[in-house]
């Protein structure tokens, strides 16, 4: 697929404003997952939106973890969000980067703030906290602890530091306003004391900052123009700009929301995914039905469509709920032009050709994409016994049925008409052998004197390979899962979103690396399993997506 031109947005709207007005040189974004989770296909809109603006203006996107919560964190996730970024394609600027690494200046600028009158050490409990707070409709009650002089709460603070109160006893708030109709504004934690081990630094520190007090200065210090999160962050932004208005960092970096992503017939929080694979409803984070990256590079999906995906669904400030079809269809458009096209057989029904010479192999040359000569071609072989798609024969097909019945021809694709003369079944009445014979003279050309319409895909038994293949439906039956007051999300999973299927496939594949795309003709595109498939000894395929939206046929 062509890179397509990108759409206009109101973010971008903002950065050509700056540019042009030269309030900014250059534009600085950065992506800042938590490595808590694995991400999934609405952290890909953020990252395609951060480094796609960097790219598109000329300017660097950082890759910066937030790791502010060590007992949630760790180095596996940190390590698959890496190697995510990287596989959709970008390319952060300079190394990557930890809100840890800033520790040490956050903590500088925590004194500052207390020197300044503008934070103080809390002794109130959690719940105390929590009363003290208010709601929404009433606004909260200073804590006892406010009025601090600015020598006890530096003193407090350096021994919060050094580790002589036990967890959770004391926290560092910034002196707002507990009156604030934003409940953000209401002398918010900065600081909290927690002995975790952290997956950077160890047990060098006993007391975490917040994540709103971190990100600003994480954000400023590396220089940030604008910082991209989503709309629930909103109401967080007065507290953004408050830290940085009142500490001496000389950087103001502009926070702009946009809505969250969010998708028909899956589920994007990473507490139901985490739900999902802790369970065992799904094989792991990586199971291709997941609309985590890793799941969808497992399923065959493409770099490229995912980010063409992106561009097409646009960014805005309004609700964002796109269809799965959506996604699909650009990872088909990305793959129709792309995939080499070859045939498997996928539930096999077996075919004699009764005047075809035994023990002759013949070949002809298929070329491997109809519009992509550079491709290549393979030989394709036939043999007297050959595997078609059992649902390509019926024996009482409805009228206009173009594949095989019983005295019906058909064109077997790359090669022969054929005409089905027997149809042989076992005791059980099951169809289990077709006799055919082959019209020699239909090469390259159309029968004489009648024509064949239909075409089908086959393989040479002799020569086939057998392929395990796994076929995934979505997920979940319902598009909104998560949406039904009374009912769980895990009540609408789809008991047929994984079918395997034992079948046959051409001999050209037969060396292929994990991680290859193909189109099985007739049967959708397909991606040799990343774990498990090996070359040459155990071909393993997943279904990306089929040819045809088959949904949107059942739901109309
Ligand atoms: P949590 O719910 O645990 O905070 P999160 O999904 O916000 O998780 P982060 O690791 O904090 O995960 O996200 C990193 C970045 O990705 C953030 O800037 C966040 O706004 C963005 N992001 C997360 N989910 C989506 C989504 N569904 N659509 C667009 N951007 C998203
Ligand atoms: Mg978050």
């Amino acid at each position: 697929m062509s890179e397509h031109a990108p759409v206009q947005h109101f973010i971008r709207t903002i950065i050509e404003h700056d540019l042009a007005s030269g309030k900014h040189k250059t534009v600085v974004t950065r992506f800042p997952p938590e490595p808590n989770g694995y991400l999934h296909i609405g952290h890909a809109k953020s990252i395609c939106l951060n480094f796609g603006l960097a790219e598109d203006y000329g300017g660097r996107c950082n890759l910066r973890f937030d790791d502010t919560n060590p007992e949630k964190e760790s180095m596996e996730y940190a390590n698959a969000i890496v190697e995510d970024v990287r596989w959709l394609g970008f390319q952060w600027d300079g190394p990557v980067r930890w809100a840890s690494d800033y520790f040490p200046q956050l903590y500088d600028y925590a004194e500052e703030l207390i020197r300044k009158g503008l934070a103080y050490v809390d002794d109130l409990t959690p719940e105390q906290m929590r009363e003290y707070r208010g709601t929404l409709t009433e606004p909260g009650r200073d804590s006892p602890w406010r009025n601090r002089s600015v020598a006890e709460n530096l003193d407090l603070f350096r021994r919060m530091r050094a580790g002589e109160f036990p967890d959770g006893s004391k926290t560092l708030r910034a002196k707002i306003d507990m009156a604030s109709p934003n409940i953000n504004l209401r002398d918010p934690v900065l600081y909290r004391i927690k002995r975790a081990h952290h997956i950077r630094t160890g047990d060098a520190w006993v007391i975490y900052p917040m994540y709103d007090y971190t990100h600003c200065i994480s954000d400023a210090l590396e220089g940030i123009t604008h910082s991209l999160c989503t709309l629930e962050f909103e109401d967080h932004r007065p507290l953004y700009d408050w830290v940085l208005d009142n500490i001496s960092i000389g950087c103001h970096p502009q926070q702009i929301e946009f809505s969250r992503l969010e998708m028909h017939y899956t589920v994007t929080s990473k507490r139901k995914l985490n739900q999902l694979v802790a369970e065992g409803h799904v094989a792991g984070w990586d199971d291709p039905r997941l609309p985590t990256i890793q799941g969808m590079r497992r399923r065959g999906y493409t770099p490229e469509g995912i980010r063409e995906f992106a561009r097409r669904i646009g960014v805005s400030k309004s609700e964002n709920i796109v269809d799965l079809s959506v996604l699909e269809g650009c990872i088909r458009e990305d793959l129709e032009a792309k995939a080499p096209r070859v045939m498997a057989v996928l539930r096999p029904l077996k075919v004699v050709l009764t005047n075809y010479q035994d023990g002759v192999t013949s070949s002809r040359e298929a070329g491997f994409h109809p519009h992509r000569p550079e491709l290549g071609a393979r030989l394709v072989p036939i043999h007297r016994e050959i595997w078609i798609e059992r649902d390509d024969f019926m024996e009482d097909p409805p009228a206009g049925w173009q594949r095989l019945k019983p005295g019906g021809e058909v064109r077997l694709r790359y090669s022969y008409v054929i005409r089905c003369d027997e149809v042989i079944k076992d005791a059980a009445g099951e169809v289990v052998e077709l006799r055919c014979s082959i019209d020699h003279d239909t090469l390259g050309k159309n029968p004489e004197g009648r024509k064949v319409k239909g075409v089908i895909h086959w393989v040479s038994a002799l020569h086939a390979l057998p392929v395990e293949v796994r076929l995934y439906d979505r997920l979940f039956t319902d598009p909104d899962p998560d949406g039904h007051e009374n009912r769980d999300f895990l009540d609408f999973l789809n008991p047929e979103s994984l079918t395997v299927v034992q079948g046959w496939i051409e001999p050209s594949v037969r060396d292929c690396p994990p991680e290859t795309r193909y189109q099985f003709e007739r049967l959708g595109y397909f991606c040799s399993d990343r774990y498990e498939h090996r070359p040459g000894e155990r071909l393993v395929f997943n279904r990306t997506v089929s040819l045809k939206d088959s949904w949107a046929k059942a739901q109309a």
